[in-house]
């Protein structure tokens, strides 16, 4: 199999700060892969090793099985979308488009008319005499977009592409880059620190934490089999427990966590199948949910309620349940 990238025991070091550290990464062609992470964890710093603006210190990466060492940044059949557009101010939208086919010497043209084929391509048709001032967030980050394909990368990386917007237009270009990505087939690379995105977006993702990828797969198995406490932590809410209070429910001292959506809360804690009681702390409404955090001495566990049910008051004393695969054992710390 051709991966699109692969990283080989990648490390890029500033002095003391391991920015990323001896991180094994591949990514296969043709899909929209994430990293995700908090910030400073290396997520950018791998960008920058990917299209050549930055070099690792050690370690290697292949691009389509092709050793990237040497290849600058125009010759890797990679491009970069950055979170804050980049666009020039005194162009307009097309010449913003065809900027890369200008530097590479294509005819006027043929730059127009792949700009515009790229605008369309973007849903900005008829923007091309626009400046990038006289466009809304939204409509600047598709020039972005257009801008970055244009010169049609085999590799798309997307540094937090949404940031700057509001959350419905942010929901709308989610959507818009998830079947972009689709229908031109190529390898997305899409940086965030938002577990949401990540997981409603990728085909698969790297979970980052202090220059290291912790966790890599697809979406679903990071939420539901996190590896790490960092990673229950990090993607989604979850209840952890430590192993002391793991044994009481699973017999093993073991790290693991369970997803408030998979705990149930009964009014009555003597009820059969209740695994664990405990009087409530805390009630916190979702709109469509309401989450109550219950104490079970020793741990908290956060339950999550539908809001149409009654809502137990603080104090009030409450049993929960889970299926027992619920509960997920970690691997380690
Ligand atoms: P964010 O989500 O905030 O963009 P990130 O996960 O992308 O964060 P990076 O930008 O890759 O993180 O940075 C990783 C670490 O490397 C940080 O501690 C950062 O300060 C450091 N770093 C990045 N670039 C440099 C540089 N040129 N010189 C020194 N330190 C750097």
């Amino acid at each position: 199999m051709t991966f699109a990238v692969e990283f080989q025991d990648v490390s890029r070091h500033f002095g003391d700060i391991r920015a990323v550290d001896h991180v094994d990464l591949q990514i296969a062609e043709g899909t929209f892969f994430a990293m995700l992470g908090p910030s400073g964890s290396g997520k950018t710093t791998c960008l920058r090793l990917i299209s050549g603006f930055d070099q690792p210190s050690s370690g290697h990466i292949r691009i389509f099985d092709t050793p990237s060492e040497g290849v600058p940044p125009n010759r890797r059949q990679v491009n970069t979308v950055f979170q804050d557009y980049a666009l020039f101010p005194h162009m307009n939208v097309r010449d913003n488009v065809a900027y890369g086919l200008m530097v590479r010497g294509d005819g006027k043209a043929h730059r127009h008319q792949q700009a515009e084929e790229m605008l369309s391509l973007v849903k900005l048709d008829g923007f091309g005499d626009r400046k990038p001032a006289q466009l809304s967030g939204g409509q600047r980050q598709r020039v972005a977009l257009a801008r970055a394909l244009v010169n049609r990368p085999r590799v798309l990386l997307l540094d937090e592409p949404l940031g700057a917007l509001d959350l419905k237009l942010r929901e709308q270009m989610q959507e818009e880059l998830k079947s972009l990505q689709q229908r031109l087939g190529i390898t997305f690379v899409f940086v965030t620190h938002d577990q949401g995105e990540a997981l409603s977006m990728a085909d698969s993702l790297a979970v980052f934490n202090e220059g290291r990828i912790v966790q890599v797969g697809p979406p679903q198995e990071i939420y539901e089999k996190p590896r790490t406490r960092f990673v229950a932590d990090f993607v989604g809410s979850s209840n952890v427990f430590d192993p002391q209070i793991t044994i009481r429910f699973a017999n093993v001292a073991r790290w693991s966590s369970l997803r408030p959506e998979t705990v149930s809360l009964t009014p009555a804690p003597d009820a059969t199948g209740v695994l664990a009681r405990g009087h409530v702390r805390s009630t916190r409404y979702l709109g469509s949910s309401i989450r109550v955090t219950v104490d079970v001495g020793g741990a908290d566990i956060t339950a999550q309620h539908p809001a149409s049910a009654p809502v137990p008051q603080p104090g009030a004393e409450v049993g929960l349940t889970w299926a027992t695969d619920a509960l997920h054992l970690m691997d380690q710390d």
